[in-house]
């Protein structure tokens, strides 16, 4: 939803252009902190779903964690002000470099994804004459009932070490002197929309939690990752995502043993509704059979649509009338490159403002210059309202 105020200051801006609406982040991130705290549950925030700086300071300042997946997101959280301590590292590939740096900053753990990379890491921790904390990230073989490139926990998926190779894990453990296991790490995929997959992942926790401790080993942290989806065909839902609903359900069927703590790494439910792409419309063209509103951004701006076929809602914000339809279309030379077929849209014409809603997890990140394009830039509903 924007505000007329708003609407007239998009006028004045250069588009494509992301905008974000803070007032929105930070009502969430509270949100999300109160349904947590009652269980004491700590909460990562993935900086891989949007790491724009202004960002993660309201995030960081809410007192969570950061979870990252390369050493440049590192740096970008220490530099916004995450304690270091509060730093995950995740990712199947890390380099020696990305590790030292996470080694050098003291972050809390870096959560590994097979045996080779744990021979890696106390490698490079005995060359630093430290100890990195890791947490071995398990895959539990469970399907998120997603999209198949977010789904990340099942068997064939190249995440994580596979349920096999946890025997390895005492006899190795006891031979790499340079690491302190320190938990279990899971994350089985993202856009996960039916809270029963998550009771699913709690009930493998408990299995797999019995044994470790019939193996003697003792794990301070539990990380069950993110992966809570969002309401992409009612922006402006706010029961959704059901927070404290999602909490609870873990608070209820996962075992916590004594001592151990519970955390969360969400990513696309903390920012994904707080903004949205704004487009101009260039052309209106008519088809055979369809109208085509051709518009001004692309997949180098938001390429969910193409690389997933995710919906995102459009709306006309400069238009209201009765509907049509028309295909929302994009300048770029790529047939999958469409942000929208048959959406309902009031009479819309050359140099009307459309809004790509829900675009913040996952969009401006994965912006890239393909065809030599402009960097889709970025503006902050705090910014209009200085100005
Ligand atoms: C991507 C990712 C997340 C965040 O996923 P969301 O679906 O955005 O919540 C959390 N943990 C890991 C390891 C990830 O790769």
């Amino acid at each position: 939803m924007f505000t007329t105020d708003q609407i007239s200051a998009f006028k004045n801006i250069k588009t494509p252009f992301y905008f974000y609406d803070t007032e929105l982040l930070r009502q969430t991130v509270k949100k999300v902190s109160e349904a947590a705290a009652p269980y004491n549950f700590h909460v990562h925030y993935a900086l891989k779903a949007n790491a724009e700086r202004d960002i993660l300071q309201i995030i960081q300042k809410q007192g969570f964690g950061a979870d990252c997946v390369s050493g440049n997101e590192v740096k970008r959280a220490l530099e916004t002000g995450f304690p270091p301590v509060k730093i995950l590292f995740a990712g199947v590939g890390k380099s020696d470099e990305e590790i030292l740096l996470g080694l050098d900053a003291g972050i809390g753990a870096f959560n590994v994804e097979s045996i080779p990379e744990m021979q890696v890491i106390n490698a490079l921790a005995q060359s630093r004459n430290t100890i990195a904390r890791i947490a071995v990230r398990l895959n539990p073989n469970i399907d998120a009932k997603t999209h198949h490139y977010i789904t990340t926990g099942l068997e064939e998926n190249k995440f994580g070490i596979n349920m096999s190779d946890l025997e390895k894990l005492p006899e190795l453990l006891k031979s790499l002197k340079n690491l302190q296991l320190i938990g279990l790490h899971l994350h089985i995929g993202s856009q996960i929309t039916d809270l029963d997959v998550f009771k699913s992942l709690c009930i493998r926790v408990n299995k797999i939690q019995d044994w470790f401790i019939s193996n003697r080993i003792l794990l301070k942290t539990i990380n069950v990752g993110g992966g809570l989806g969002v309401d992409y065909k009612n922006p402006d839902n706010t029961d959704f995502p059901y927070f404290k609903a999602y909490f609870k359900l873990f608070h209820q069927f996962l075992d916590l043993r004594a001592g151990q703590s519970l955390h969360f790494e969400l990513g696309r439910a903390i920012v994904a509704q707080c903004g949205s792409l704004i487009t101009k419309v260039l052309y209106i063209k008519h088809g055979q059979t369809t109208n085509f509103a051709v518009v001004d951004a692309g997949m180098t701006d938001l390429i969910r649509p193409a690389l997933y076929q995710a919906y995102h809602k459009i709306e006309n914000i400069s238009s209201s009338g009765e509907t049509e339809f028309y295909d929302v279309v994009v300048p770029i030379c790529e047939s999958s490159d469409v942000f929208g077929k048959t959406v309902s849209l009031p009479p819309t014409q050359r140099g009307d403002l459309l809004a790509i809603r829900t675009a913040v997890a996952y969009g401006q990140v994965m912006a890239s210059q393909f065809n030599l394009r402009n960097l889709v830039s970025a503006i902050y509903s705090e910014d209009l309202s200085k100005s």
